[in-house]
Order: structure tokens, then sequence, then C-alpha cells
């Protein structure tokens, strides 16, 4: 008889990286390593049209996800809620992802802490520790008091040690990370005003938005 394969570790980070930059890279591959992860899914989120700057389509911002992880071991690129032709709910994209994954491998979902405060307002949030962990990006300086609604659950399924985590889904963990200094707005926002963004986003993220003119407009 054949011996079961070991369970893989898949970490999914959501986001718009409009631009991506190397404060989420940075971060997601201090993450992939601390957990010891097979693979870091950066995946970009579908947003509403009407916030769409024209000038940024959603394959724009892939192209650069794509082209900053190229080569990087253990980052990869999920590009499945931008197949879809409306922005997506985190269940439906679990459920899709756990769907293609052995039933012991495990899901971890990486929130920052504002978003996991925001949790309670998802759809169906109350499922989704069926799915996967949820592993919380804490900055050191952060305010750490959760909201009420996340009191008992953070009771019930949170573990002090992340690399202890075990099983296919279930509990919570948090990973405490001083972030760079970066976001996608201040990108935008040099870009707009024709400065440069040499040093805050990788060569070829950079060789792309010339390329293709991204950003030249303020939004
Ligand atoms: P914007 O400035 O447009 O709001 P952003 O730079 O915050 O964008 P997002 O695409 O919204 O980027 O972020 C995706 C994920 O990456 C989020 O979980 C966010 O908390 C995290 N993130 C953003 N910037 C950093 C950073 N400098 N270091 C670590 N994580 C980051």
């Amino acid at each position: 008889m054949s011996k079961a394969p070991a369970a893989r570790r898949i970490g999914i980070l959501g986001g718009t990286f409009d631009p991506v930059h190397i404060g989420h890279l940075r971060s997601a591959l201090e993450v992939a390593e601390f957990m010891r992860l097979d693979e870091l899914r950066l995946l970009p989120n579908a947003r509403p049209p009407h916030r769409d700057t024209p000038q940024v389509a959603a394959h724009d911002r892939l192209a650069m996800v794509r082209s900053a992880v190229q080569g990087v071991e253990r980052l990869s690129v999920d590009a499945r809620e931008l197949a879809r032709d409306k922005p997506s709910y985190t269940i439906d994209t679990l459920e899709s992802v756990r769907a293609e994954l052995h039933a012991d491998d495990q899901l971890f979902l990486v929130l920052g802490w504002d978003a996991f405060c925001g949790l309670p307002s998802w759809h169906r949030w109350d499922e989704l520790l069926q799915h996967c962990h949820i592993l919380v990006l804490q900055r050191p300086d952060a305010d750490v008091e959760p909201p009420d609604e996340l009191r008992n659950l953070l009771a019930a399924r949170s573990v002090s040690d992340p690399t202890a985590m075990s099983g296919p889904a279930g509990h919570i963990s948090f990973v405490w990370q001083t972030p760079l200094a970066v976001s996608a707005t201040q990108i935008r926002q040099l870009l707009a005003s024709g400065r440069s963004v040499r040093f805050l986003v990788p060569d070829a993220v950079l060789a792309y938005i010339e390329a293709h003119e991204l950003y030249r407009v303020p939004n």
C-alpha cells in the first residue's frame, strides 16, 4: 500500500495589490518562512468596477503580482477572484481553494489585525474556520483589544504558538511583525506626481509600471 502524501501547508494573503510593493512581499516571505509554509499564495481581490482607476485594470494588478513573485521560492499567485466578474466573498474563495486540496492539507488565511477585527461583518464569517486556520499579523504598536464579538471565538479557538496549529483548519493565532512603512496609496501618489518608486517595488514591477504608463494621473 502506498504511503499517504505528507499534509501540505498553504497560506493565502489577499489584497488589492494596487500595486504590489515590498511591504507585502517582505511580510509574505517572513510569514512563509516562519510558518514553514510550502506555499503562500498572494490572492488579488476583485474590486467593484467603480473603484477601479481606469488606467489600472485587474489584469495589470495581476501581472505585477506575478512578476513580483516569479522565481521566489514559497510565494505564488492565485488569480481565482479575478477570474470572476464580481468581487468574491472570502468564504467562497476558501471553499474553492479547499476543494482543490487534500483533506489533511493545512490552509492558513493571513489577515492584518484591522481586517481580523472586521471579521464579524463578513459574509458567513462563522464558517471560515471550518476551512482554514486564521493567522493574524500583529504589529508591535497595535491596539490588542479585539471587538466584543470576537472574544468568545478567540477564547475557544486561539493558540499561543502559531507554528503549533494542528489539523487542516479551526484555530487562530498571531504572528508579530514590524511592517515596512510602505503603502500602495503612497506609491500611487508618488507616481501621480511624477516621482520615482524605485526600491519601493521590485524592479520587475517598476518596469511593468513604466512600460504600461500606470498611475500617471491622481486618483
Ligand atoms: P492601499 O494603500 O491601497 O490601501 P496597501 O498597501 O495597504 O494598499 P493592500 O493590497 O490593501 O495594500 O494590502 C494587502 C494586505 O497586505 C493587507 O493585509 C495589508 O494589511 C497588508 N499590507 C499592506 N501594506 C503592508 C506593509 N507595508 N507591510 C506588511 N503588510 C502590508
